[in-house]
């Protein structure tokens, strides 16, 4: 029998799907197959609404501090479908937004997370880093375009592709009337992007790191699991690094040119810029073996955990006459989960005080890595989602995509099984990558989504966390 109208039919055991229609007045509800149900929510996702959606989330400018006007859309697209929104004020231009398909209660609840910040900014900020001329191209412009079936525009790559599928699936749920049994949460999230204040940069626009989802999850928007849709390429993993930020201080004295001995000792004595160039050669001999001694596969997955020197500060270019009296130079150090950044600090103190004792290491940015525990059922449920959108075998991430930091660590840090897969570029080595996406991906995404929603909202919800210190 595949319907039934009787009154009190509406609660299905597990495994069993119930879509509502009126019925002369009354509303009746149909058990469906799982099958069935997947088929009539992925009928709702349409190829040029998605290209739409994709385009206007791109025309929002959302550079890392400003994030409220693309809040405001998004609450405002979970509005129009009739979702249950909050909106969480972490500035005054800075919004998350989050959207809640409410289930009957008795299955597991799940949390779709996205970022809204872009890491590139479309403001002159971005000439800190990129040279003008690929600052000037139309991939660096927060103006989407479409060509060759690919979205063109700034923050597509990271992550409005993502977002854009994380609403489509939002839609695609809502708009064929499933019932589900548990909870789905679709989060837009500020401040992910890598970023920490330090030095005269402080406000809102340096939080960053999962300041906007470590704000969501400790204000009550928690769930039984989660998957970032943050960039994968569109291959799975569930282990992401930790991150600590390194600042390193030579000091010299700021000495007019015409007083600076020339003789080399003295002179690398007085400047504090000369002072750096030894530590940076040994910095940089450190982190290739760095990188060797760390790189191992974690459940299969391979973790390369990378070093780089981002920045130098030293003297000013319109007065080059005086020896710089300090320089400081910031690393980034990517870190597997089971290394504290608090050893890297260590270890990077004791390398740079062998090369000069007086210089100084301070750290400004320390988070650990994680890898998902409990995280079987979903990572079944995604594998056999992309058999089905795809047809073909899931891949594991790339070890790039596995060795840098994301919101997935947010989640596994509070013991929220969470796994990451989502659109991007195979690989981003190159600044102008950031800016196109091929609308595929973007689609198959939207599917692999809709579909987990549903399959993993017919689990049972999880049981507490063991609170044995002795067990894990
Ligand atoms: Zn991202």
């Amino acid at each position: 029998m595949g319907h039934t109208m009787t009154e009190n039919f509406f609660w299905p055991k597990l495994g069993d799907f119930v879509s509502r229609h009126k019925y002369r007045g009354k509303e009746i509800g149909f058990v469906q197959s799982a099958e069935s149900v997947i088929n009539r929510a992925l009928k709702q996702i349409d190829r040029s609404e998605l290209v739409n959606l994709g385009c206007d989330l791109v025309n929002i400018p959302s550079p890392p501090g400003h994030e409220r006007k693309i809040a405001e859309y998004i609450l405002g697209f979970f509005e129009s479908l009739g979702l249950e929104t909050t909106k969480q004020e972490l500035g005054e231009d800075r919004w998350n937004a989050i959207g809640v398909i409410r289930g009957k209660g008795d299955g597991a609840s799940i949390s779709f997370n996205g970022h809204m910040d872009t890491s590139f900014t479309g403001t002159p900020e971005d000439l800190l880093w990129v040279r003008k001329e690929v600052a000037s191209t139309p991939e660096f412009q927060p103006k989407a375009f479409v060509k060759d079936d690919h979205i063109y525009g700034l923050g597509i790559a990271n992550m409005k592709a993502g977002l854009t599928a994380m609403l489509t699936a939002a839609k695609a749920l809502k708009k064929s009337e499933i019932n589900l049994k548990g909870d789905v949460y679709f989060t837009g999230v500020a401040g992910e992007t890598g970023r920490a204040p330090v030095d005269e940069y402080w406000g809102q626009q340096y939080e960053a790191g999962g300041y906007g989802s470590r704000y969501m999850v400790s204000r009550g928007m928690v769930s039984d699991y989660a998957v970032c849709c943050d960039g994968s390429n569109m291959k799975l993993t569930w282990v992401q690094t930790g991150v600590a930020y390194l600042k390193v201080t030579t000091y010299g004295k700021a000495v007019y040119v015409p007083f600076v001995n020339r003789d080399w000792n003295k002179r690398q004595s007085i400047s504090a810029l000369s002072k750096m160039v030894p530590i940076i050669n040994a910095i940089e001999d450190w982190s290739a073996d760095y990188e060797t001694k760390n790189s191992r596969e974690w459940d299969g997955l391979l973790v390369s955990p990378h070093v780089c020197i981002g920045c130098i500060r030293a003297g000013v270019p319109y007065r080059p006459s005086l020896t710089p009296g300090f320089c400081n130079i910031y690393i980034d150090v990517r870190t597997p989960p089971d290394i504290t950044p608090l050893s890297i600090l260590d270890e990077v103190r004791r390398l740079v005080r062998q090369v000069d004792p007086t210089a100084d290491v301070s750290m400004y940015r320390s988070q650990m890595g994680h890898i998902a525990k409990d995280a079987g059922v979903l990572i079944d449920t995604v594998e056999k989602a992309f058999k089905d959108v795809c047809d073909k075998p899931i891949e594991k991430a790339t070890a790039a995509y596995n060795s840098m930091w994301t919101d997935t660590n947010v989640y596994n840090e509070i013991g929220i099984p969470c796994v990451k897969i989502g659109p991007s570029p195979s690989d981003i080595g190159e600044e102008r990558k950031y800016g196109a996406m091929p609308i595929e991906d973007i689609l198959n995404a939207a599917k692999l989504y809709t579909i987990t929603a549903i399959r993993m909202t017919d689990n049972p919800k999880r049981k507490h966390q063991s609170q044995n210190p002795r067990k894990s």
